[in-house]
């Protein structure tokens, strides 16, 4: 007989006094706590007290001793968590144990004496503050990690109470006697079998409490959890469903907004032990429902067979039912969603619609002639929001692979631990900066880094420090260069110049520049008064339709402004990371040796993080030295993903994968050409690849048929019309091959 149907102990006071006096010598007063299935009552003594439960006949001692376990693992691995711990008493026989028998009108019954706690067992939902619902939530979850190495062969028993067996609950939906009440379980139900079912077998699952409602736990003054007991309901199941009773409980008496906004107090404090994961927060709003119409269905059942315990059993269900038709007025999936589950995806037209009036004019527009709405990314794959995968070949910034678990977990470890500044002290900024010098080449002298957020904000300190250390205020830079979108980074981009824009301290030479070019424009900033203080090179030439140089030509640009007295800045922000594919960075492998080296876009793998290398003497003569500070400039999470992504660059040996795949991919691409006279020209460093065609027109048809392919690839260049190709280095050859059929396949389509 199940302890939902044998019948409930039936002793009074006074048999509890003379028990608990002749069994474990506890004199005292006793008093009912009130239960349902077992009693319990506190037996309070002149110098010492206890609570003495007596379980009800149908109680199996497997399932007391897998309280037991629980219990003493519980102490074992948190101690501090508030307990009610079982006393060690003398059984039948007089051996120690944590319990022993009574004989009673019905039967031979268990009994255990427990410590007391203490605390208020009488407090509602509405009287707890927002603080101690938080605390709530967190001592949940502390009591989930406790009992995670718990096993008990027990614990696999079945359980109404458990909502792994929500389903069981239909046959007895019949008990529930309003038609529309019916419905709203049988709602609740059929939401669970299409949702939740699925996913069980696939949740967290382990010994849980079972039952860590309101009615089980005492409180202290502030509303903290004081004290946890009855363990009648521990089993092994999904410790989400677990979370979802105690959910379902501190949402009890709360009007609709105010319980979702206490529902998610409550998840804050478990996350903030317990993450939740990501298919636990999906069904977390089906789980509290089933919870809700669990409660009236077993109520309903119950009541037909012991209606002298009706106030007993259906002290929860008007709340219940109140709780349910909200959830149905509201939707089951808007429910959810209050709850921290995702949103659906909006759709794409929709969303291009709503973008421009809130980003405003001055935003960059869409890529492609039909945008690409992406919801996920994996390695060198997108995931569009109609599920398609999209080969990204465009993209640098997520280096090491879209959204890889290296750098994930380091900067969700680091958000969790500390996030702050750097004018505290923490490790992770020291060794990314000590990291970093080291990779430069020994003899160049770059023995300092400056963290900062963006590559434009880099480059922008790079100039400020040349432009002091000098005491010069020209530029160089070549014709059609980017570096970056801050106002002193707009002077020297080329690039983006609105029309007649051409700032006075900025001249400009080609790509293939020769070093009497370079004298040559040094010689017409000093005319008008802008003596050359840096000049700016992205040593790929990206933006100017990437033409890697040769190595002497760059030599040549360097050593031409170091002549005319100005600084020199590599500015590694595309090329960097291993993109050549020859060494971290470009420069090194070019044989120059810049003043500045600055990196940005793939250092952190898409985490906003940047840097510039230079000689520490720079910055001391440019009078900046000390004044330098950016809120989250080198913060510790940013300082991670760097460091993480520096990391996985070695352990994939990313830079030698690189030289093969661009060796295979530009050869194929090369093959191409012979085929495709619109193909004027290959040309890259490394996986940095320009295909030039013949036109502007016949690149972007081209862009734009691989993207309909499900490819994506950029356009660059003063004419816009070389054909960007620059992936995560993730990029294989199974995916080099699916970018040249697309290419291939492009060209044919796009019209002469
Ligand atoms: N330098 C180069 C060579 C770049 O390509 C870019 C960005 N495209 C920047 C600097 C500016 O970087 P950010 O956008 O991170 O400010």
């Amino acid at each position: 007989m199940s302890v939902l149907e044998a019948t409930p102990p039936r002793f009074g006071t006074d048999d509890v006094v003379r028990i608990a006096a002749e069994l474990f010598g506890l004199d005292g007063t006793a008093t009912d706590l009130g239960s349902e299935r077992d009693q319990t009552f506190l037996v309070e003594g002149p110098s010492r007290s206890g609570v003495v439960k007596i379980s009800n006949l149908g109680e199996r001692s497997e399932t007391l001793d897998l309280e037991t376990e629980a219990i003493l693992h519980i102490a074992r691995v948190d101690p501090e968590l508030p307990v009610a711990r079982p006393q060690v008493v003398s059984d039948a026989s007089g051996a120690p144990a944590y319990r022993t028998n009574v004989e009673g009108p019905d039967g031979v019954h268990f009994v255990r004496l427990f410590e007391r706690l203490h605390g208020r067992g009488d407090v509602a939902s509405p009287d707890l503050s927002d603080g101690a619902v938080r605390a709530y939530g967190e001592t949940h979850a502390r009591l989930n990690l406790a009992l995670r190495g718990c096993f008990h062969p027990e614990a696999g028993r079945h359980l109404l109470w458990d909502l792994a067996h929500t389903v069981t609950l239909r046959q007895h939906v019949d008990e529930i006697a309003d038609h529309e009440r019916r419905r709203l379980v049988e709602a609740v139900l059929d939401r669970y079998e299409e949702r939740v079912a699925p996913m069980w077998p696939r949740l967290r699952a382990q010994v849980v409490h079972g039952d860590l409602n309101l009615d089980n736990v005492l409180l202290d003054g502030g509303g903290r959890i004081s004290g946890i007991v009855d363990f009648g309901d521990c089993v092994h199941t999904a410790q989400v469903a677990d979370f979802a009773v105690a959910l379902a409980s501190l949402i009890r008496g709360r009007s609709g907004e105010e319980a979702f906004r206490i529902a998610r107090i409550a998840i804050d404090g478990y996350s903030s032990r317990l993450p939740l994961e990501v298919e636990e927060l999906e069904l977390l709003g089906d789980l509290v429902a089933a919870r809700l119409a669990q409660i009236v269905v077993i109520s309903a059942w119950r009541v037909a067979r012991r209606p002298e315990n009706a106030a007993y059993i259906q002290a929860w269900d008007a709340d219940s039912w109140r709780l349910l038709e909200l959830i149905d007025e509201l939707g089951a999936d808007r429910f959810s969603r209050e709850l921290g589950a995702s949103m659906r995806p909006v759709a794409k037209d929709v969303l291009a619609r709503r973008r421009s009036d809130p980003l405003g004019a001055a935003l960059t527009p869409l890529s492609y002639d039909h945008p690409v709405h992406v919801v996920r990314g994996e390695g060198a794959w997108l995931i569009d929001a109609d599920g398609r995968r999209i080969l990204d070949a465009y993209n640098n910034v997520p280096v090491v692979g879209h959204c890889h678990p290296r750098v994930n977990e380091a900067i969700v470890r680091q958000t969790r631990a500390l996030n702050t500044n750097a004018r505290y002290l923490y490790e992770p900024l020291v060794v990314l900066a000590e990291r970093l010098v080291a990779t430069m080449p020994p003899e160049a002298g770059l023995d300092s880094a400056m963290i900062v957020n963006s590559g434009s904000e880099a480059n922008d300190i790079a100039w400020r420090i040349a432009a002091g250390a000098t005491g010069r205020s020209g530029a160089i830079v070549t014709h059609h260069a980017y570096h970056g979108m801050t106002a002193a980074m707009a002077d020297l981009s080329p690039e983006e110049w609105p029309e007649g824009f051409h700032p006075a301290h900025v001249e400009r030479i080609r790509h293939d520049a020769e070093g009497a070019a370079v004298a040559a424009a040094a010689a017409r900033l000093e005319e008008r008064g802008h003596p050359l203080a840096a000049t700016f090179v992205d040593p790929a030439f990206t933006s100017d339709g990437i033409h890697p140089p040769a190595a002497a030509r760059l030599r040549e640009i360097a050593d031409a402004t170091r002549r005319a007295g100005g600084l020199f800045v590599a500015d590694e922000v595309q090329v960097g990371h291993g993109r050549s594919g020859e060494h971290l960075w470009s420069f090194a492998h070019l044989g120059v040796t810049p003043d500045f080296v600055v990196l940005g876009k793939p250092m952190g793998n898409g985490y906003p993080v940047a840097a510039v290398i230079a000689r520490r003497e720079l910055a001391e003569a440019s009078g900046w030295a000390g004044r330098l500070f950016s809120t989250f400039g080198g913060n510790p999470v940013a300082a991670q993903a760097a460091l993480a992504t520096l990391d996985v660059i070695d352990d994939e040996r990313m830079i030698p994968r690189t030289k093969r795949v661009a060796e295979l991919l530009s050869e194929r691409l090369e093959h191409l050409s012979a085929d495709h006279p619109v193909l004027v020209d290959v040309r890259g460093l490394g996986l940095l690849i320009g295909v030039q065609l013949d036109g502007p027109e016949r690149a972007n048809a081209v862009m734009n048929s691989m993207r309909e392919a499900g490819v994506l690839v950029g356009r660059t260049g003063a004419r816009d019309d070389v054909v960007k190709i620059r992936p995560p280095l993730v990029f294989g050859t199974a995916e080099a091959d699916v970018l040249t059929a697309a290419l291939a396949a492009a060209l044919l389509a796009a019209p002469a």
